[in-house]
């Protein structure tokens, strides 16, 4: 009798996260043979721009896996027609092996929610669960409570602590467009996704009108934060208006100022090293304020932006001296666009028309005093950007 594990998944794109995984549970559980099935996604579901097709994610899947005879990649929930369950695909795995035991690969938000699907019952009849887990404490605990009522009830669950990469399909896909994603794909997949030009890998990102620029950095954005971006721009362009700055560098800028945002700190740093950016200490401490730079990086490399909105981009959370009239509008919009609040913020909002220099120094002085209070460090830029406006 052999054991064989069952793992699904979307894999669009997949990413060593994935791969990993799959062969640590192979190892772990000691499996004979690990069926790997990418789902079908479901056609009312809206897919990201240049999302690969079924074909293409089952063909990178193997990409990924070619090197392994004990790993079988299978379509056939690409082949279901209608709306496709579990419990169908492990009964027909088990008409499929029924001398083998068969192990359901899950995470353990999936687990934990596993009564809530489609007759689990019926899949609990054919198959043992696997159960991937970082071995946090209260994770260990929520599966251990779980496994023990399943068990009791004759059911076998099998935790698998596999090392976990944080990265998500998501931030690979905004990762494609930095052309960054190379350290988290399987070898051979980032070329075939570079040959097929998905995910927008075969786009020109440079000089785009405005609107398609908009598109294109909603896409990258966290939806909760395309508010935010918009009002920044619409605020820039006011503001340049008022002072006499070049109007399309501010609304380009405004609108490219948090284009990296959505990534955390872990990947800022993957940006720096794949652009080749050498990093303050500071930087390396507080990897959240990178955004800043990176986001300049991407906004001159990827979108082909001037030197003007670069610099503005880069300097937008922290300030520095000598700060150019761009980069004090970029600063004082991203602070007191229309969606910020907080006390003070009219005051900002007054002063960023009639007294530019005085709206910047009120930001500054602001951030200096939350970041006291955080009790974080204050960015060597921040204080001599106030040192500079005296
Ligand atoms: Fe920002
Ligand atoms: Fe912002």
């Amino acid at each position: 009798m052999g054991k064989i594990g069952i793992y699904g998944g979307t894999f669009n794109p997949p990413h060593i996260g994935h791969i990993r995984a799959a062969l640590e549970a192979v190892e772990i559980l000691g499996l004979t043979e690990l069926l790997v099935i990418p789902d079908r996604i479901a056609p009312h579901k809206e897919l990201p721009v240049g999302s690969a097709s079924p074909e293409e994610r089952v063909q990178m899947v193997r990409l990924a896996l070619r090197h392994r005879p004990d790993v079988t990649v299978s379509d056939m929930e690409l082949r279901r027609e209608g709306k496709s369950y579990t419990y169908e695909t492990v009964e027909a795995l088990a008409r499929q092996y029924p001398d083998d035991e068969l192990i359901l690969l899950m995470g353990t938000d999936m687990f934990l929610s596993f009564h809530t699907w489609m007759h689990p019952e019926r899949i609990l009849a054919k198959a043992s669960l696997g159960v991937f887990c970082r071995g946090e404490k209260g994770e260990v605990q929520a599966i251990a409570q779980r496994q023990a009522e399943l068990e009791a009830q004759g059911h076998r669950v099998y935790p698998v602590k596999n090392t976990v990469v944080d990265i998500s399909s998501t931030d690979l896909r905004r990762l494609l467009v930095f052309r960054c994603a190379d350290p988290f794909l399987p070898e051979g997949v980032g070329a075939y996704i570079r040959e097929h030009r998905l995910y927008g890998t075969g786009d020109d990102y440079r000089g785009l009108p405005m609107e398609a620029l908009e598109q294109v950095v909603i896409r990258l954005l966290k939806p909760s934060r395309v508010r935010h971006v918009l009002g920044c721009r619409d605020t820039a362009g006011a503001l340049a208006k008022r002072w006499g700055a070049d109007v399309t560098d501010a609304l380009r800028a405004g609108l490219l100022h948090d284009v990296t945002k959505a990534l955390d700190g872990q990947l800022q740093l993957t940006l720096c090293g794949e652009y080749g950016t050498i990093l303050s200490d500071f930087d390396r401490r507080y990897p959240k304020t990178l955004h800043a730079l990176t986001g300049a990086l991407v906004a001159e490399r990827i979108f082909g932006e001037n030197e003007a909105v670069a610099e503005a981009i880069r300097y937008h959370t922290t300030g520095k001296a000598d700060m150019t009239l761009l980069g004090k509008i970029i600063y004082v919009a991203d602070y007191m666009e229309p969606n910020r609040d907080f006390p003070g913020v009219e005051r900002l909002r007054e002063l960023a028309f009639t007294d530019l220099d005085a709206a910047l120094k009120l930001g500054l002085e602001m951030t200096l005093e939350h970041l006291k209070n955080q009790g974080s460090e204050v960015s060597p830029q921040t204080k001599q950007a106030l040192q500079w406006l005296g």
